[in-house]
């Protein structure tokens, strides 16, 4: 399996912009990547994103978690959930990233949805296509993260078109595409257009 459609070396690049971008402080976020069989490789849990190296990723189950490949030194983090919510309902999804920056903290202060600003970044999010929403949706912060994967289901199954991101209020973004640089275009875009809002525009 770790030779097929590995996304581990791509990944740990992303953790080091991730890293230097001030997306990932003190081993927070996630990133993650299906695998050809459906299953999806993840970083593990309490792991700097700047020093990501092959043992810190874990391939798990997209049904239930179930750590497949990886470890037994390391478990998944608790936004698996998050991550498991976006693949089951995004089926042309095939990366996620997750981060915790201090603009969308500040960005989502009191807003709900976080309305982006219609500027040229936005495109980068399809927000000047016809239809396309504009505001990012903003989900509670909870300690039971299960629950949070759960509303993120529910709302992606209610919306059929949403924009590729969404925050989870006081703790980040995350952000999906069709492929890894597709789900990097996606999460850098927001985080312009949330450090806009962050510095009052
Ligand atoms: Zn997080």
């Amino acid at each position: 399996m770790s030779g097929v459609c590995d996304p581990r070396s791509r990944l740990a690049t992303i953790g080091r912009l991730f890293y230097e971008r001030g997306w990932t402080w003190a081993a927070a976020g996630n990133l993650s990547a299906r695998a050809d069989d459906g299953s999806f490789w993840i970083t593990a849990s309490d792991t700097c994103k700047g020093e990501l190296t092959a043992t810190d990723f874990l391939r798990v189950a997209l049904a239930d978690g179930q750590v497949l490949e990886g470890g037994p030194d390391r478990r998944p983090p608790a936004e698996t959930a998050i991550h498991r919510a976006i693949y089951e309902t995004q089926e042309t999804a095939t990366a996620c990233l997750h981060g915790h920056s201090v603009e969308a903290i500040l960005a989502s202060r009191g807003r709900d949805p976080v309305v982006l600003p219609r500027v040229e970044m936005a495109k980068a999010l399809g927000v000047w296509d016809d239809g396309t929403p504009t505001g990012l949706p903003v989900f509670a912060n909870h300690p039971d993260v299960a629950s949070i994967g759960r509303a993120v289901a529910t709302f992606l199954c209610d919306h059929p078109r949403p924009l590729p991101a969404l925050i989870v209020r006081d703790h980040g973004v995350t952000a999906w595409g069709q492929s890894l640089s597709d789900a990097l275009r996606h999460y850098e875009a927001v985080e312009f257009l949330l450090a806009l809002i962050a510095g009052g525009f």
